[in-house]
């Protein structure tokens, strides 16, 4: 990858996809920064739960997030969520987090502020690779690539139930499905930035794929596609 040509790699994709684990390797193999936009929109529930804000008090909760600062330590891998200046990696994990996340995520004024932050972010790191739900559709639309990344909801939810139970946590897998397909049901029926797949996205399914082998095919994708890029001199 030249190392001065600016790039941003946008991966959109429902829950469990490991859309987050693929953006941070693809991101240290090709020497891109990796942002995260999902652990902003935690950052935001966490904010609401912690200081206990009613979600319909939508106002009070978008002064609280814009008065966080929420931002990235970019010196950590990955970068950690900060508000305030206090780390919120661990936090943001959390279940309840994870439960109240994409009701907080549908509040349009909230989802501008985070619109406005993630474009200035990649002002600042002109060569990114960026995953969530609206990256490719809403953010960066001009994003030079774009992946969309889904799997089956059974297998999704067998991989979350693994990483789960990897940190102590033992879930059922039934119960982990049906609450990422009441997640996705939420991301992908919101008026603001629902979770699709933009038309110039291409489109993966990793059902049947391991980890190595989504990272390796994303990467030989952008590698084909940038030098096409800088052949046509654009
Ligand atoms: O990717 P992750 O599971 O951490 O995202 C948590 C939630 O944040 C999603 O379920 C969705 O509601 C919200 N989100 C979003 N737009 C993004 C990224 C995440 O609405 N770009």
């Amino acid at each position: 990858m030249p190392t001065h040509v600016p790039v941003i790699i946008t991966i959109d994709g429902p829950a469990g996809t490991g859309k987050s684990t693929v953006a941070r390797l693809l991101a240290k193999r090709l020497g891109l920064d990796f942002l995260d936009t999902g652990a902003m929109y935690r950052a935001a529930a966490a904010i609401m739960l912690d200081q206990k804000i009613d979600p319909d008090e939508v106002g009070e909760l978008v002064s609280a997030v814009m008065g966080a600062d929420l931002h990235f330590d970019w010196t950590t891998d990955p970068p950690a969520i900060l508000a305030w200046d206090d780390p919120m990696d661990h936090r943001i994990r959390e279940a309840d987090v994870t439960a109240a996340v994409s009701r907080v995520a549908a509040i349009g004024e909230l989802r501008q502020h985070m619109v406005r932050k993630q474009r200035v972010i990649a002002a600042q790191h002109p060569r990114l690779v960026t995953e969530g739900r609206d990256q490719g559709s809403v953010v960066f639309p001009d994003a030079e690539i774009k992946f969309y990344l889904d799997a089956d909801a059974g297998i999704r939810a067998r991989r979350r139930a693994e990483q789960l139970r990897e940190s102590g946590v033992e879930i059922e897998v039934e119960a982990l499905k049906a609450q990422i397909l009441e997640r996705d049901r939420k991301d992908s029926s919101r008026a603001d930035g629902p979770l699709m797949c933009p038309r110039d996205a291409l489109r993966i399914d990793t059902s049947g794929l391991d980890l190595d082998s989504v990272v390796a095919l994303l990467e030989q994708h952008v590698r084909s596609r940038i030098g096409a890029l800088i052949a046509a001199g654009e």
